[in-house]
């Protein structure tokens, strides 16, 4: 038996690493369930993980999933509810929001050879980057930020998911020593030396920002190889074609976001301040 409380449905909303992202129904009657969990939904989505291909070290890192998610309170963030476990899984129970990953979303325009206009682009990166001030403040660094990772509907709501891989700061080291992330999306200080700290997710929000305008990656590469030395050397230019029609202030922002050196990239609110974003805001009225 699977759980008392929830009753999975067919539908699968995605596949992990270690296993699926269901979604269920929790069973508990509406009266009880709207007195002790009103901000709770009556649908959600659960992250079963296999056991058996669980290490010691990948328990540590689903638990601080789960402690850090169960930490954080903000609306581009999604919501942690409870966990539970049987003999083969553990459950992470999570709000559901359904759209699908910023992933899917950038596949089906580049398979049109459209990218995102700046303006819808714009709205991403705000919610992106005053979501990761927000884990900034808190002392979380979420270290696995790329686009499988960003749940977006249509109106471009967003919410980012997956601190399997994020770090509660020590407040006396300043800086973490493992080496994790995506490599397309993974700063060049993370696969160089075991020192680097929160400017890592600032620079893959400067690769979703290069990517979301573009419809190119910043390194390309035929091979994984070849993949991490470019992305190691970290340099990167704006001569794809689809470049010749991107603001000079976006530019101007990838660039500072993809600074080569952690320390000349800036923090996430101080990002929120650049001209690229009055622009676009003067657009709305
Ligand atoms: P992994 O750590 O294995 O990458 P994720 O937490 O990223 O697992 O979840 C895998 C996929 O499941 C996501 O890319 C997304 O498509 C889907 N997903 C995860 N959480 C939710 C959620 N709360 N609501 C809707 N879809 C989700
Ligand atoms: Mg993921
Ligand atoms: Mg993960």
């Amino acid at each position: 038996i699977f759980s008392k409380k929830y009753k999975l449905t067919k539908e699968i909303l995605g596949k992990g690493e270690f296993g699926l992202v269901g979604k269920a129904i929790r069973k508990v009657s509406i009266k009880n369930w709207e007195q002790s969990h009103e901000d709770e939904k009556k649908v959600v989505a659960i992250k079963a993980i296999a056991k058996q291909r669980l290490d010691q070290d990948m328990i540590k890192h689903i638990r601080s999933e789960m402690k850090i998610l169960n930490t954080l309170d903000h609306p581009n963030i999604i919501k942690y509810y409870e966990d539970f476990e049987n003999d083969t899984h553990i459950f992470l129970v999570m709000e559901l929001f359904e759209g699908g990953t910023l992933y899917e979303k950038m596949i089906k325009l580049v398979d049109r050879k459209k990218t995102f206009s700046e303006f819808d682009a714009c709205l991403i990166i705000e919610k992106l980057l005053r979501a990761i001030a927000f884990c900034h403040e808190n002392n979380i660094c979420h270290r696995d930020l790329k686009p499988e990772n960003i749940l977006i509907n249509q109106n471009l709501e967003l919410k980012i998911i997956d601190f399997g891989l994020s770090k509660q700061r020590n407040r006396n080291l300043r800086v973490f020593k493992t080496r994790v992330g995506s490599p397309s999306y993974i700063a060049p200080e993370v696969l160089q030396t075991d020192q680097y700290g929160f400017e890592c997710d600032i620079w893959s929000i400067g690769v979703i920002l290069y990517v979301l305008v573009s419809g190119y990656m910043p390194f390309g590469a035929k091979s994984m190889t070849e993949l991490l030395a470019k992305v190691k050397k970290g340099y990167y230019d704006f001569r794809a074609p689809t470049f010749d029609k991107v603001s000079s202030q976006c530019m101007d922002l990838i660039s500072k976001m993809m600074s080569f050196y952690p320390k000349n990239r800036p923090i996430a609110s101080k990002a929120l301040q650049h001209e690229w974003f009055k622009i676009n805001q003067a657009k709305i009225s």
